[in-house]
């Protein structure tokens, strides 16, 4: 079974599919956090990621892969490194949308992705999920929040994980960032035509769990 969770910056997806994941005995796939470590090795290197031959050189000396931790959930690997506490920084967010713009780090993730989905049950969280690595997937989800909402629990969440931060400056970055996202050649950020949309800005994260299990379990 494939399940699909797409939806924009700050919406809440990781703590739903990681959620549901655990309900439905799937394996737990963030591929933002793919996306995030190539943007870290970028940073590491000092790659110019305007320089395609620079890029595609990094990308051939570099290794996503995962570790299946003991709750379901897999940790990305660089180059075999769990990187899983690095790249949860303002800095990598944006980096990670700037990567992910680029054609050749796109392919090279995707077909990881694809190989997940053949290891068992996935719940599988992105941006293009639904609409173009699983195209087929059992179950479809797009979850969307309006921008103010997004960016006050994308702020919340730093806070709580003791990052300073100013909400103002959060929400001029995730409008960067969602932009880019949607508005980019490759996979931009939109809902597959048979996904279910749910606007969470009124709901509690149970709710929005509660509604996903449902409509997976009949
Ligand atoms: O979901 P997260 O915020 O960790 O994703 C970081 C960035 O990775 C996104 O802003 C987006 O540009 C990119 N991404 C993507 N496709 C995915 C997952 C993430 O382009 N499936």
């Amino acid at each position: 079974m494939i399940i699909t969770i797409d939806g924009p910056s700050g919406v809440g997806k990781s703590t739903v599919s990681k959620a549901v994941a655990e309900k439905t005995g799937c394996i737990y796939l963030d591929t933002g956090a793919m996306y995030r470590a190539i943007a870290l090795k970028t940073a590491i290197m000092g790659v110019d990621i305007q320089n395609g031959a620079e890029l595609l050189r990094m990308l051939e000396g570099t290794s996503v892969g995962f570790r299946k931790n003991p709750d379901g959930s897999l940790s990305v690997l660089l180059d075999g490194e769990d990187v899983a506490g690095r790249i949860r920084t303002p800095a990598i967010s944006r980096l990670s949308s700037d990567v992910a713009t680029k054609k050749p780090v796109r392919e090279k993730l995707v077909s990881i992705q694809r190989e997940a989905g053949r290891m068992g049950s996935i719940v599988a969280e992105g941006r293009d999920m639904g609409t173009f690595v699983f195209p087929d997937a059992d179950f479809k989800f797009y979850l969307t929040a309006t921008t103010e909402e997004r960016a006050r629990r994308r702020w919340a969440q730093l806070r709580e994980s003791g990052k300073e931060a100013d909400l103002p400056e959060v929400e001029k970055e995730l409008v960067r960032r969602d932009r880019q996202d949607s508005e980019r050649a490759e996979s931009p950020l939109h809902p597959s035509p048979n996904a279910v949309i749910i606007d969470t800005t009124n709901l509690l994260t149970d709710e929005v769990i509660s509604k996903i299990i449902s409509a997976v379990q009949g």
